[in-house]
């Protein structure tokens, strides 16, 4: 492995959303709902990794392998 190779390989800078319950943000949000906004875009919501078992948060749709 080269030293380019590593610096070409560098991760993007971290999602981060807030979380729905405790309004934190979270670099490791997760998926608990949709909200749908009529006629603009559904506004996903997210949970930090300790509140998302509230919700049960299972497999989202995206996550779902046809
Ligand atoms: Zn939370």
């Amino acid at each position: 492995m080269t030293r380019e190779g590593l610096l070409t390989s560098a991760p993007e800078p971290p999602f981060t959303a807030w979380c729905v319950h405790c309004g934190r943000r979270t670099a490791a949000p997760v998926e608990v709902g949709v909200m749908e906004r009529g006629s603009s875009a559904p506004l996903i919501q997210y949970a930090c990794p300790e509140d998302a078992v509230r919700y049960g948060a299972g497999p989202s749709p995206a996550d779902v392998i046809r």
